[in-house]
């Protein structure tokens, strides 16, 4: 797991990163520390939240603890929505 594009120092996590990193998040395939760094904005982003609830629903269906592929886009339309709210 590389971590040089989160360097020591930056705690602050955008939104896009989150959006980028959520199926890894869901998957438990990232860093122990971006992990964390990602709950501590869930906590203060409602957005995120409202995102990462969509994509586990869609992880829970897709079911049996495989990783499934992001469809192409996915994150532009999620992000659409978001901006439609
Ligand atoms: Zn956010």
């Amino acid at each position: 797991m590389v971590n040089s594009k989160y360097p020591a120092g930056s705690i602050e996590i955008s939104c896009v990163e989150v959006w980028r990193e959520i199926s890894d998040y869901l998957n438990g395939e990232i860093s122990a520390e971006l992990r964390d760094r990602m709950q501590a904005h869930f906590e203060v982003c409602k957005h995120c939240t409202a995102v990462l609830d969509g994509v586990r629903n869609v992880v829970q269906l897709v079911g049996d603890g495989r990783s499934f592929p992001m469809p192409h886009g996915f994150s532009q339309r999620l992000y659409k929505k978001i901006r439609e709210r």
